[in-house]
């Protein structure tokens, strides 16, 4: 799906010439919402066609967002062109476009009349989503009202053959916004491009600059000031969670980190996403260890303003670009805010006065089995719908409560909202209601359901029940699985395989390693990992040492205190070892759990990788990373038990894996050997459930190598994959599949639980 100013400038003889040319099969057309292509053929060949589409197309068009997606293949005998359709007549709302290569030459040009301002933008690229109050798209719907153009600027906007023809944001030096830099008591130090120099200066001294940019605020600092990052780190109460950076170009990052073809189209796309690329290994010194530590990926940008254009050109060096919040709080987008906010954190703050209507986090992307995988999904992708099959009624979807996002169908489509954030505090929330005012104003949107999670104490849950008295609950799974399928375009039956850290079971434990039969009104849960106590319930999320003791309590009973010498026991100390046996033995505070996210956590802390975390899902990267270094493609046994739902055993699997550690063997191998097993456990699954189409969401698999493992044995077998490319696998998928199970649903509650 390509879109932008494609149409009438020769883009789709362009496609076909290029298609032929690389001997793909398939189709191109135009349709009221851009042109759609689908192409089949090798995949090497659709990555160079991805790319291709991105540097060689004609000189008049301009794209201003590609969307990709893998489908099955559909056995196409050629490539046409074929008739334009008139589909959907919901007006499309673009999202913020990456600075285009027309503009940047201006900006760097001194003769130009934008030569150095930082808020130079055309129709093909600038603010659009963050700045959109209503529909129609004009200016005086924008935040852009407050500027009234200058004469120069007001002729660009009339002129049918100038590149700011109807270019709503369009501003110049002489009438546009201006930037100012602020101390972090308020006081003025500047304006305009002294201070996004003296900015820069600040930022080369190692100082903490809080800067406005399209969607929010980022937190900015030297990468390769040690002594600065960890002050940000501490000011912003975040110990080892990896932080993004910024790196002036391209060729800056090529010496720092590995790029393949589909991480450069990525970099440079029009929606310029974080993206997470391995460092070199003789590079590791480039940027400062604290950035991201014991880490062997880095989360990079490029440029994508022109006020960061240039502020990267000054400096010449990587920033942490990391967004302007404490922990994880909704990004800042207000300057007051931003000042009230962020004065404990930032030493300067860079700010303008273009209004933010919408906030939109950096969106983040990872290469995983050759296709892109969005982690997060937020500026330069939302609110682009996703095409559903079906005509849904009218649905408001609250979402999950980590990473939330919220959703409404509208027609055949969904519009999934920008990465909102985990729902713990009074901001997030703020955010979240903003946001669900935010999509109703664009769209004229009036919900028929609303939809939530089964959670009772989610507080997106808690707010659906103050819409409407009864809200459509969907299953936590159920909702996972149906987002993936909708991505990809089917519609069940299917196996959904969702893995995750928790979610609400109805039978009163916590799920969060299932496997469902989708069926076309509701689930079967055919099968799950085998549950067991989470001693101190949530508290275990950050101690992997308690769901390691939890697994051997399950193996061994009270006996288990017999094992001191085991890292979990030893980390726990005795006195706490007992009392956590003591609490499981009772049942006291101790949920049970089918959770594969705490099942990571149990092997982390076995293999002596990591017993205290301190954010949610490090104890499961550090074993993913563990693993990458081992190459072997040996498993361990595991049992699948009858019943039903059928019980998949980890016991035999966490046996040997003990026997392993006692024997010494390296962490690495260990950690390769468990990831094989869990690939190995869902084809043994899959296979028996007959399904033949595999749904994988739930975070465990923004785990690249488990879902390239799985993806690979489930085609081995035979059977089909899916897995999510533009929806994130983690609960920011939650959102679209309640929006699909309450528009499907003909009922008003969920059926066929089990
Ligand atoms: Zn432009
Ligand atoms: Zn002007
Ligand atoms: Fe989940």
């Amino acid at each position: 799906m390509v879109r932008g100013a494609v149409q009438g400038v020769g883009f789709r003889p362009f496609v076909y010439r290029l298609a032929r040319e690389l001997g793909l099969q398939g189709w191109v057309k135009n349709s009221s919402q851009g042109v759609f292509i689908e192409v089949e053929g090798p995949h090497e060949l659709l990555d160079t066609f991805l790319l291709r589409v991105q540097r060689d197309r004609p000189p008049i068009s301009f794209i201003q967002s590609l969307e990709s997606s893998f489908a099955d293949t559909a056995g196409y005998a050629g490539f046409e062109i074929r008739e334009s359709t008139h589909g959907e007549k919901t007006a499309l709302v673009m999202p913020d476009v990456a600075t285009c290569s027309d503009c940047m030459r201006e900006i760097f040009d001194p003769q130009d009349r934008r030569y150095r301002y930082p808020f130079t933008n055309c129709t093909n690229c600038g603010p659009r989503f963050t700045i959109i109050e209503s529909l129609p798209y004009d200016r005086p719907a924008t935040t852009m009202k407050a500027f009234t153009m200058c004469a120069e600027c007001a002729r660009e906007y009339r002129d049918p053959a100038d590149r700011r023809f109807h270019a709503q944001p369009n501003a110049c030096p002489a009438c546009g916004p201006q930037l100012t830099l602020l101390a972090a008591k308020g006081s003025e130090l500047g304006s305009r491009d002294p201070a996004l120099k003296k900015a820069a200066e600040a930022i080369a001294w190692g100082q903490i600059v809080a800067v406005k940019g399209l969607g929010g605020f980022h937190l900015m600092v030297d990468a390769r000031n040690d002594d600065a990052v960890q002050l940000l780190r501490r000011r912003k109460h975040r110990e080892e969670k990896p932080l993004a950076l910024m790196f002036p170009s391209l060729d800056t990052l090529r010496d720092v980190c590995e790029i393949d073809a589909l991480e450069e189209r990525l970099l440079l796309s029009p929606e310029s996403p974080i993206v997470l690329l391995s460092r070199k290994e003789e590079a590791q010194t480039a940027v400062a260890s604290s950035v991201a530590p014991g880490n062997p990926y880095l989360g990079v940008m490029l440029p994508y303003t022109p006020l960061h254009h240039l502020l990267m050109r000054e400096l010449g060096f990587p920033v942490v670009a990391t967004s302007g919040n404490i922990s994880d709080e909704p990004i800042c987008i207000d300057n007051h805010e931003a000042l009230e906010r962020l004065r404990p954190i930032a030493d300067l703050l860079l700010v303008h006065d273009r209004p933010i209507l919408r906030h939109a986090d950096d969106s983040i992307a990872r290469v995983v089995a050759g296709r892109q995988l969005l982690l997060r999904r937020a500026r330069g992708f939302a609110p682009l719908p996703i095409q559903l099959e079906q005509e849904l009624p009218p649905v408001l979807a609250l979402g999950a409560h980590q990473k939330n996002t919220v959703a409404i169908s509208v027609g055949r489509q969904v519009f999934c909202s920008q990465h909102i954030g985990d729902l713990e505090t009074e901001q997030a929330f703020i955010t979240f209601k903003r946001t669900i005012a935010g999509l109703g104003d664009l769209y004229d949107f009036n919900p028929q359901r609303v939809a939530c999670d089964m959670h009772p104490d989610y507080m997106s849950t808690r707010h659906a029940h103050t819409l409407t008295p009864e809200p459509f609950e969907v299953q936590h799974h159920h909702a996972h699985a149906l987002a993936c399928l909708a991505e990809n375009g089917i519609a069940p039956p299917a196996l959904g395989v969702c893995w995750d850290g928790s979610g609400y079971g109805p039978d009163g434990t916590v799920w969060g390693g299932e496997f469902l039969r989708l069926t076309q009104n509701g689930f079967e849960r055919f099968a799950h990992l085998r549950t067991f106590r989470l001693p101190g319930g949530e508290r275990a999320v950050r101690e992997p040492r308690r769901c390691a003791l939890a697994l051997l309590f399950e193996l061994r009973g009270e006996s288990v205190l017999n094992s001191s010498h085991l890292s979990p026991l030893a980390a726990l100390g005795d006195e706490d070892s007992r009392v956590l046996v003591r609490m499981m033995l009772r049942g006291v505070n101790s949920p049970l759990t089918s959770s594969a996210g705490r099942l990571f956590d149990a092997v982390a802390s076995l293999t002596g990788l990591r017993q205290v975390a301190s954010y949610e899902g490090q104890a499961a990267m550090e074993l993913e990373y563990e693993a990458t270094r081992a190459e072997c493609d040996e498993s361990y046994p595991f049992a699948l038990r009858e019943g039903s739902p059928r019980v998949l055993d980890w016991a035999p699997m966490i046996e040997a894996l003990l026997e392993d550690v006692g024997r010494a063997v390296s962490t690495a191998l260990i950690a390769r050997r468990f990831h094989n097993t869990l690939a190995e456990m869902i084809v043994a699954v899959a296979a028996e459930a007959g399904e033949d189409r595999v749904a994988l969401s739930g975070g465990c698999f923004q785990n690249r190598l488990l879902t390239e493992l799985t993806v690979r044995k489930l085609e081995e077998r035979g059977l089909r994959p899916y897995w999510h490319q533009r929806i994130p696998p983690n609960d920011g998928c939650i959102a679209l599949g309640q929006a699909v199970a309450a528009g499907l649903a003909k009922d008003r509650r969920e059926n066929d639980q089990r």
